[in-house]
C-alpha cells in the first residue's frame, strides 16, 4: 500500500479564545493519496485557507494530527520545518508572490538555492521549468514586465522546480482573466497527468471541474468528498450510443 501524501485526523483550528473564538476548522479528516488532484471548494470563510496553511506547514492546528508523507509535522522542530516545506511542498498563491525587480529565472532558482543546489544546476533546472510552462522566451523578464497569467506561470515553475511531493494552490486563478486561467489550468492538468499530487483551493466551479476529486467545506468541516469524471470524457449517454451494435 502506498503512503498517503496528506493524512489529517481530527484537525481543528481555533483563532482567539472565549466569547470571540473563531473555530476556523472544526475537526477535519482528509486523506490524499499520491497522484490525486483535489479541489477544495467552499464559500468565503469556510476554512479553505486555514486548511491550506496547515497542510502547507505554514501554521499548525489547535488539535488533531497531520502527517505529511508520513511525517508528523507537529513533532518537527521549527528550524527543520522550513527544510520540510522546501523539500516536499510547492506553493502557488492568488497574488503570485514573486520577488520584484528579479528575473523570472532568478525567481525560479530561489527554492533551489535554499535547497543548496549548485549554481549551474540551478540555472538549468529553472530554465527547464520555465520552458515547461511556456516561458522559455521570458527568462530575463522581471515580474512587472509580465502579464498576470505569465507571472502565475513563473510562480508555478517556481513551485515545481524542486519536484515537490505536493503542489498546493490557493485560488491560483483568482486574479486572472479567462484566457490566463485556461493556460494555468492546462499546466495543472499536465502535472496531474504526470502523476503529481495537486491540491487546489477554489470557489470557481470551472476550476474545480479539472480536478479528479472535489472536497467541499462549510463552517470548518468537510461536508462532501466526491470523485468526478475526467473533463475530456464523453458524456455517458453519447459514449453508450457510440458503441457499435
Ligand atoms: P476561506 O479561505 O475559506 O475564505 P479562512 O480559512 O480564511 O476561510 O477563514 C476561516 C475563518 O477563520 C473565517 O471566519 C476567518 O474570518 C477566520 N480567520 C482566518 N484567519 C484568521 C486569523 N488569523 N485570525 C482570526 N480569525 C481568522
Ligand atoms: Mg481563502
Amino acid at each position: 500500500m502506498t503512503r498517503p501524501v496528506i493524512e489529517l485526523t481530527g484537525v481543528t483550528k481555533t483563532y482567539g479564545a472565549g466569547e470571540t473564538a473563531v473555530h476556523a476548522l472544526a475537526g477535519v479528516d482528509l486523506v490524499v493519496e499520491p497522484g490525486d488532484y483535489v479541489a477544495i471548494m467552499g464559500v468565503s470563510g469556510s476554512g479553505k485557507s486555514t486548511l491550506m496553511n496547515i497542510v502547507g506547514c505554514l501554521d499548525v492546528g489547535t488539535s488533531g494530527q497531520y502527517l505529511l508523507d508520513g511525517i508528523d509535522v507537529r513533532r518537527v522542530a521549527e528550524s527543520r520545518l522550513a527544510v520540510v516545506r522546501n523539500r516536499k511542498l510547492g506553493f502557488v498563491f492568488q497574488s503570485f508572490n514573486l520577488v520584484a525587480r528579479t528575473s523570472a529565472l532568478r525567481n525560479v532558482e530561489l527554492p533551489l538555492a535554499y535547497a543548496g543546489v549548485s549554481r549551474g544546476e540551478r540555472r538549468e533546472r529553472a530554465a527547464a521549468a520555465l520552458t515547461r510552462v511556456g516561458l522559455a522566451d521570458r527568462l530575463e523578464h522581471e515580474p512587472a514586465e509580465l502579464s498576470g497569467g505569465q507571472q502565475q506561470r513563473v510562480a508555478l515553475a517556481r513551485a515545481i522546480v524542486t519536484r515537490p511531493s505536493l503542489l498546493l494552490a490557493d485560488e491560483p486563478t483568482g486574479a486572472l482573466d479567462s484566457h490566463s486561467t485556461a493556460e494555468v489550468l492546462a499546466q495543472f492538468d499536465e502535472l496531474a497527468v504526470e502523476g503529481r499530487t495537486v491540491l487546489v483551493i477554489t470557489h470557481e466551479h470551472d476550476v474545480a471541474r479539472h480536478a479528479k476529486r472535489v472536497v467541499r467545506m462549510a463552517d470548518g468541516m468537510i461536508v462532501a468528498d466526491e470523485r468526478q469524471a475526467p473533463l475530456d470524457a464523453p458524456p455517458p449517454l453519447l459514449s453508450a450510443r457510440a458503441v457499435p451494435a
